[in-house]
């Protein structure tokens, strides 16, 4: 599941790639809107909410959201895709580039007026506009009894949190996943979010320990089972989240009560 700020990375490619320019191709490979043809018109803007992608082209906009195996790649005309064909959902066409979204988990096109039907739900997006750390800890505050990695990874609370993240923010705020949201601090909490977020929009490794060397990028997200690397005791792992929707948590018994 990406993070929010790969989304929003994503995001500022695809605007750099296509705003401004007249679509010459506009293909949906999935059966609801197999038919649907936006060529002619012009790409205004691509933005992100959270971990969701808006092509903004004509009245219209494109819809998308990487699930867990999506992304998008920039083409030049005539130049040999890095990803098979088939899994292809989504093709725009310019004078200048091809752009791809492979493997996405939602592909959608929607009147501009309605894109509120499609992320209208989300809390505060992290990397947005219209981030509110204020309403981010109220919207938190509201589920009490949920733990607080739950609560975090849940995108009507705020937007932007993946797993990574959420394993990453527990840690570095002492707490146990599983800990409720009533007996966190959400105030610090939220700030770091929002600064971890930021610390990584604009480079492609992910760092939450500040360091960028491979294997050095967390404290426990992926370490299960290796060495604290603040106290030395043996990192524990398991699994939670909404039903259906259950995660990989790594914690630290001793830094995380
Ligand atoms: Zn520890």
């Amino acid at each position: 599941m990406p993070e929010g700020d790969t989304v929003y990375k994503t995001a500022q490619l695809q605007n750099a790639a296509l705003a401004g320019a007249v679509l010459t191709g506009f293909d949906l490979r999935v059966p609801r809107f197999a038919t649907a043809d936006l060529t002619g018109e012009t790409v205004h803007e691509v933005i992100s909410r959270g971990k969701h992608l808006l092509h903004r082209i004509g009245d219209f906009t494109l819809h998308t959201h990487l699930k867990m195996e999506g992304a998008w790649r920039t083409y030049a005309p005539g130049e040999k895709w890095r990803r098979p064909a088939f899994q292809a959902r989504a093709v725009l066409t310019t004078a200048d580039v091809v752009s791809v979204g492979f493997e996405l988990g939602t592909t959608e096109l929607l009147r501009r007026e309605d894109e509120d039907a499609a992320v209208g739900h989300l809390g505060p997006d992290l990397l947005g506009p219209d981030w509110d750390a204020a309403l981010a800890v109220s919207r938190l505050a509201a589920h009490p009894d949920d733990a607080i990695y739950v609560a975090a990874l849940d995108q009507r609370n705020l937007a932007g949190v993946g797993n990574v993240y959420a394993n990453e923010l527990c840690f570095l705020r002492g707490v146990l996943p599983t800990r409720p949201v009533a007996e966190v601090e959400l105030a610090p909490f939220v700030d770091l979010a929002e600064r971890m977020l930021q610390a990584n929009k604009d480079r492609w490794v992910r760092s939450t320990t500040g360091d960028l060397r491979p294997g050095q990028t967390s404290w426990v997200y992926g370490r299960r089972g290796r060495p604290c690397r603040r106290c030395g005791t043996r990192l524990l792992g398991g699994e939670l989240g909404r039903e259906q929707q259950e995660r990989t948590v790594t914690w630290c018994p001793n830094c995380q009560s």
